[in-house]
């Protein structure tokens, strides 16, 4: 039995048969049956013909999301749990290695506006909808049957779920644990505090692109006029040896580094010597601990600082780097606020570019999915003509392999990552 059944216009854009995931109150013809928010109801188009089911939720924009594209499915406890086991097969089959990563990603898993992600034995899950919300005890139940985990932790304290008509909410889901939970991610040991960490803790988007430094973070030596001398030692241009292991590494600028996961793969890839900066005192503090927890403390340097400003005041001074990272958060968090985004990472960028060596690299992100990729190319084009500087493209990545997205629904496409070379004009 539904609780109801939702006809769409008809001259509407057919995007739900395209693969989007919501409906918007405009596209409604009439809902017949009295569903309450929170309700499964069908979606039928036009003359009736089933669509899919989809939560209800009339407080908000997206007053409709999918949750299956078949009438037969039975939206139970059953169907949550064999929909979270199918995320983690998922998950397993495509990153074998990870025991940290994203398990349930919203939309893209069919389960609209929940996240869960896993940091070894450490769940936390973040509801974003008033349909998981309302069911969120079936969620927790098939969490403890599928991985009996250490413990639960919800970090629902995000403003978006006002707009579902749902207050913020973070805590223990049961009993009390240890939030801190040392995660390991291509070889290397980061600690992340569930409770405190920025989203759940840990940006796990990132993992197969914190990975494509390792080429990038070698074959500097040569560049600084440093040989190998016929014994086998590096000597400097005077024929000085050089001391230094890391002779051949990176000098790096790791920027918006949070808790410095670019700046340990950057390390562990051989840099020379990583600068961290994050207006967070509490972020820098985790990325000092975790540069030493493995090993890479004499390689890095941290500053508390807004990136902003920070940047400007390099460039006015004339330092350079081998290789500029830009993680930003997201400067655009809803579509109104694109212009103002848009100058925000246009200029991070510029002064990011400036700061780049001839010949360098930077690499720059953007998880604004507001910001589409041509918008966020065409931005960093008119960096470089403003910089002086001609970029040239290595690689353009998105979000990894935990992150699946919906061809018919940008939203869950939201982050891009590009690695260039930049040349002096
Ligand atoms: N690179 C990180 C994720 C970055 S998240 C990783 O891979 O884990 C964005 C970070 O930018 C947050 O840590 C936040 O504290 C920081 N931040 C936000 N605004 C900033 C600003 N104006 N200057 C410097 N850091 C900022």
């Amino acid at each position: 039995m539904t609780a109801g059944k939702a006809f769409l216009k008809k001259n509407r854009k057919k995007r739900l048969e395209q693969g989007h995931p919501w409906v918007f109150p405009g596209e409604i013809e009439r809902i017949e049956g009295n569903p309450q928010g929170g309700d499964i109801i069908h979606i039928v188009n036009h003359a009736g013909h089933f669509l899919a089911q989809g939560f209800y939720n009339p407080a908000s924009q997206l007053i409709l999301r999918v949750v299956t594209y078949s009438e037969n499915d039975q939206i139970n406890e059953g169907l949550f749990f064999r929909k979270i086991e199918q995320a983690w097969k998922r998950r397993q089959w495509l990153v074998p290695d990870a025991a940290s990563c994203r398990v349930v990603h919203g939309e893209a898993d069919f389960l609209p506006g929940l996240i869960i992600d896993k940091y070894e034995d450490v769940l936390v899950v973040q509801i974003l909808s008033l349909g998981i919300e309302v069911r969120r005890q079936w969620v927790y139940n098939a969490l403890k049957q599928l991985f009996n985990p250490r413990g639960i932790y919800e970090r629902s304290d995000v403003p978006v779920r006002r707009l579902e008509g749902l207050e913020e909410r973070a805590g223990y889901v049961d009993k009390p644990f240890d939030t801190k939970v040392t995660v390991l991610e291509n070889g290397i040991q980061i600690l992340v505090d569930v409770a405190e960490g920025q989203k759940t803790g840990y940006f796990f988007d990132q993992r197969e692109n914190r990975a494509a430094l390792k080429p990038l973070m070698s074959g500097w030596g040569a560049r600084r006029g440093i040989k190998l001398s016929e014994d086998g030692w590096p000597v400097d241009a005077k024929g000085k040896q050089i001391k230094n292991p890391f002779w051949d590494g990176a000098e790096v600028l790791d920027c918006f580094s949070h808790t410095g996961s670019f700046m340990l793969h950057a390390c562990l890839y051989g840099a020379k010597k990583v600068t961290c900066v994050d207006i967070s005192e509490k972020a820098i503090e985790m990325a000092k601990g975790n540069a030493l927890l493995n090993g890479f403390l004499h390689r890095t340097e941290f500053i508390a600082a807004n990136a902003f400003d920070y940047l400007r005041d390099q460039v006015n001074q004339r330092k350079t780097w081998d290789v500029v990272i830009l993680d930003p958060p997201a400067f655009a968090k809803n579509r109104q606020a694109i212009e103002g985004a848009v100058r925000g990472y246009k200029e991070i960028n510029l002064q990011g570019m400036k700061l780049v060596r001839d010949q360098g690299i930077l690499v720059t992100a953007s998880c604004s999915y507001h910001l589409s990729t041509a918008r966020f190319l065409s931005l960093l084009q008119e960096a470089a003509r403003d910089a002086h500087k001609v970029l040239r493209l290595i690689e353009f990545r998105r979000a990894g392999l935990d992150h699946p997205v919906l061809l018919g629904s940008e939203e869950t496409d939201y982050l891009k990552f590009a690695v260039f070379e930049v040349f002096n004009l």
